[in-house]
């Protein structure tokens, strides 16, 4: 059998309940061991005010991985990581332990009842797309960064990871 060849994704991190760094710090561990995935790049951790939430402020990162699965099997892997830090989901956007967007997936456009790619939010919002900028500055123009310049979101720690 022919091994499949590795795509590069862009998975964003969030987390505005408990210890949020701590859980992202965790769930950037637990994603570069998922079978199948090889953590490239982490950026730092980012300070955000909630949008289309509520509660305390967001801690936010986004990863590069490269990976084997295909990306609905890379999304199921990362809900089981969204699971094991006891995210509940008692009403939409509500405050949480932790939230993983798969947002991109190679060149891959998806439009299924699962999985959208790229991500469709991800273009009008400072905490994806600052950490985004900071480990793949070509895939975020200018323009973009510029269009969401009014938006409270800043550099809060390193991540200590890669
Ligand atoms: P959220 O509550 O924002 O984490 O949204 C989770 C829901 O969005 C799940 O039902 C996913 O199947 C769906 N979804 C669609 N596209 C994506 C994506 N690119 N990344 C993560 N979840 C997605």
């Amino acid at each position: 059998m022919t091994a499949r060849s590795e795509v590069t994704a862009y998975i964003g991190l969030g987390a505005n309940l408990g210890d949020p760094a701590q859980a992202l710090r965790s769930a950037i561990l637990h994603l570069g061991a998922i079978q199948g995935v090889r953590l490239l790049q982490s950026s730092s951790l980012y300070r955000s005010a909630p949008v289309d939430s509520s509660g305390p402020d967001y801690i936010n990162a986004v990863v590069e991985v490269a990976t084997t699965l295909n990306a609905p099997s890379l999304l199921t892997a990362m809900q089981a990581i969204e699971l094991t830090a006891g995210r509940e989901r008692p009403y939409i956007n509500a405050p949480r332990t932790l939230d993983l967007d798969l947002l991109l997936y190679g060149s891959a456009g998806i439009a299924s009842p699962r999985l959208t790619l790229p991500h469709p939010r991800m273009w009008q919002r400072a905490f994806v797309l600052l950490p985004l900028h900071e480990i793949a500055p070509v895939l975020v123009p200018s323009k973009a960064l510029n269009a969401v310049a009014g938006q409270a979101c800043a550099f809060s720690a390193s991540s200590g990871l890669v």
